[in-house]
């Protein structure tokens, strides 16, 4: 089976866009498209984004035995989508998961030969910061998402591999290495 990475780390650290520049340097890597309860932000598209549902649909198929891993996240369900999982590693793709720490634990148990790498700030401020200048939250999400990052930031110890998201270009630097030693 194909390698399966995943990434964690607290909201606001910068997941996405190192997991978008990875991803140009390391083209057959690919994002499995999550499901969520959220309401899509401006720019994000159905099955793109995320494959955005209801929370009846959500709930069917947890109960569907669908996802690989789901977890509550500030108030909304997230989950990993065995099909869209399994549609591209069976193509043969290494896959990425951006997920948060409840599906890490989950998917460390599930699958154990998974990848896990763990995205870190270089401080908590630093966090504070990005997730206000992102403008994507409203000011009760971003405390929310800040109070769950101090939980997520006590689990690093966790994970085989950490990645201290300072200077972007070196994280991004660690990460192609790390990955790409996986693949080798
Ligand atoms: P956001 O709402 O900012 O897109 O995502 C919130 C959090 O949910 C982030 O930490 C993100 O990594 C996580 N997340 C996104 N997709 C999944 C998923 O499929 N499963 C889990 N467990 N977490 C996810």
């Amino acid at each position: 089976m194909p390698r399966v990475f995943v990434i964690t780390g607290p909201s606001g650290v910068g997941k996405g866009t190192l997991i978008k520049l990875l991803r140009e340097r390391v083209p057959e890597l690919e994002l499995s498209v999550s499901a969520t309860t959220r309401d899509p932000r401006p720019g994000e598209h159905d099955g793109v984004d995320y494959h955005f549902l209801s929370d009846e649909e959500f709930e069917r198929r947890v109960a569907a035995g669908e996802f690989v891993e789901h977890a509550a996240y500030s108030g909304r369900r997230y989950g990993t989508l065995r099909s869209d999982l399994e549609r591209r590693t069976s193509a043969g793709h290494p896959v990425v998961l951006e997920i948060e720490l409840q599906g890490a634990r989950q998917v460390r148990r599930t699958l154990p030969e998974a990848v896990q790498i763990f995205i870190a700030p270089p401080s908590g401020d630093a966090l504070r910061t990005r997730l206000i200048g992102r403008g994507t939250e409203p000011p009760e999400q971003v405390e929310s998402r800040l109070h769950v990052a101090e939980d997520e930031l006590k689990a690093e110890h966790e994970f085989a591999h950490r990645v201290v998201n300072d200077r972007l270009e070196d994280a991004v630097e660690r990460l192609v290495a790390l990955v790409r030693a996986e693949l080798s």
